[in-house]
This record gives structure tokens, sequence and C-alpha cells, in this order.
């Protein structure tokens, strides 16, 4: 799903800026008994490493299954590629 910009992602001017990360939680979506599963991973993307964040879509994506990940087979995704080596290990 595509979101466009909330109102704090835009500066007075009106100007999109990046949203600020520190408001943002990886494991937003992450069922509670999951959580405890993907923590380390999202410290990981909290400052700011890409494949764990691309590893957290992902699975988010895929309603936190890793197994789907594993078998996504998606590859106009822009993060396909980036997660081919990665994929299963959720
Ligand atoms: S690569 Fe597949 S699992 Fe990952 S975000 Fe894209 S569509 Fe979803």
């Amino acid at each position: 799903m595509t979101v466009g910009p909330t109102i704090d992602q835009k500066s007075p001017s009106g100007a999109i800026i990046a949203p600020d990360l520190n408001k943002h939680d990886p494991l937003g979506t992450c069922p509670p008994h999951l959580k405890p599963r993907y923590e380390a991973m999202a410290a990981r993307a909290k400052k700011g490493h890409a494949d764990p964040a691309a590893r957290l879509k992902c699975l988010e994506c895929c309603a936190w299954q890793s197994g789907e990940v594993a078998i996504c087979h998606i590859v106009e995704c822009a993060l396909w590629a980036r997660n081919m080596k990665g994929r299963g290990k959720g």
C-alpha cells in the first residue's frame, strides 16, 4: 500500500521532508508474540542499517510470516533482489 506524506512530514513551506525515523516503529504492525524475535533486527534498522530495515519491510509485507518472504516471487519489487540472499532467515 502506498501512503502519502503526513502533515508532520511537510515543512512550513509545504515541501516534503524526510520522515522522522525516531518516531517510526519498525515493529509497529508485528504481532506481540513475534516482537521478541525481531527486536534485535529492528534495533539495527533504527541505527540506519539498510539490510535489516529491508528485511523487516519484507516481513511486514508478508504479515510477519518468514516462510512467505522466502517464497516471494514479486521480482518487480525494489526489495526483491536485496533480500534474495537473506530469504527464509526471518
Ligand atoms: S520483496 Fe516480496 S516480500 Fe519483500 S517487500 Fe517486496 S513483495 Fe514484499
